[in-house]
């Protein structure tokens, strides 16, 4: 049997690569010194309280629902960078699309920071959320990412509060 040493892989960082990875940190940090859709929304159809006890992270989103369209969508919380730009962006992307396509988008963004090392991740439809792409090789920090989603699909679902607890 051929012995198998521990190998490090370190990804080769050409100038591109750094110049893609500093416009992500950009955008997070965009995202999270100028949240968009920051707010209360006092005639939300739908609100649910998310908590990531594994960084203190916090959100409460708020949906309009009318018929099966996301009207609007709105959160206030505290909590990391990364927690806070993927709920802003989160309203962003959410913001007019059917319960149905909402989900969708989860699903997809939900694969795209679970996914092994190295793997592909079909980003169609995913906008600025692609820039949390690298977040999949931090497994504690894919929970501060999915917060504000779990949240979301708690809200889709009827439900009134979300812990990333037991949950990706
Ligand atoms: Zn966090």
């Amino acid at each position: 049997m051929p012995h198998r040493g521990v190998r490090q892989f370190r990804p080769i960082m050409d100038e591109k690569m750094d110049d893609l990875e500093e416009l992500y940190q950009e955008l997070i940090m965009d995202h999270n010194w100028k949240p968009r859709n920051f707010r209360v929304m006092e005639d939300a159809t739908r609100s649910v309280d998310g908590f990531n006890p594994f960084c203190g992270d916090t959100v409460t989103l708020y949906l309009k629902l009318e018929g099966q369209v996301v009207s609007d969508v709105a959160f206030q919380g505290l909590g990391c960078a990364i927690s806070k730009a993927s709920a802003s962006m989160l309203t962003e992307i959410i913001k007019g699309k059917t319960t149905e396509e909402a989900e969708e988008v989860f699903d997809r963004f939900r694969q795209m920071l679970t996914r092994g090392l190295g793997e592909d991740f079909d980003a169609e439809g995913l906008g600025d959320l692609e820039v949390l792409s690298g977040v999949s090789e931090f497994p504690t920090r894919v929970k501060c990412a999915t917060l504000s989603w779990h949240a979301l699909r708690g809200a889709l679902r009827g439900d009134k509060t979300v812990s990333t607890e037991s949950s990706y």
